[in-house]
């Protein structure tokens, strides 16, 4: 069963909030970064950040459409255990699994 909206909502904004603290942090500590490993992985986890930001801000447009929960790809409901652990999910496991297996690009 899902929970309600303002659940999800809540749990969004929550993770949204703590990774723009984050980012904003970790991006200015990069600057002292002198390593090519350092710099790399800094870089890594600056893009991870975004995509983490833009997966949130997807799922809360579903929220918003109504659609929240619903897997993108083949519109079977997600697995709301999953919801709970990655609440941006916006695909089921199996559509996961798949894209991850057949895109190499992040
Ligand atoms: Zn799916």
């Amino acid at each position: 069963m899902l929970r309600p909206v303002d659940y999800y909502r809540q749990k969004l904004e929550e993770e949204k909030k703590r990774i723009e603290t984050y980012a904003q942090r970790d991006c200015e500590f990069s600057a002292d970064a002198t390593g090519l490993w350092q710099k790399m992985e800094h870089e890594w986890r600056c893009r991870e950040k975004a995509r983490r930001l833009k997966e949130i801000r997807r799922a809360l447009q579903r929220l918003e459409e109504g659609v929240y929960g619903v897997c993108e790809r083949c519109g079977r409901p997600i697995n709301p255990e999953r919801l709970e652990i990655l609440p941006w999910s916006t695909l089921c496991v199996k559509c996961k699994n798949y894209e991850e297996s057949h895109s190499n690009q992040y």
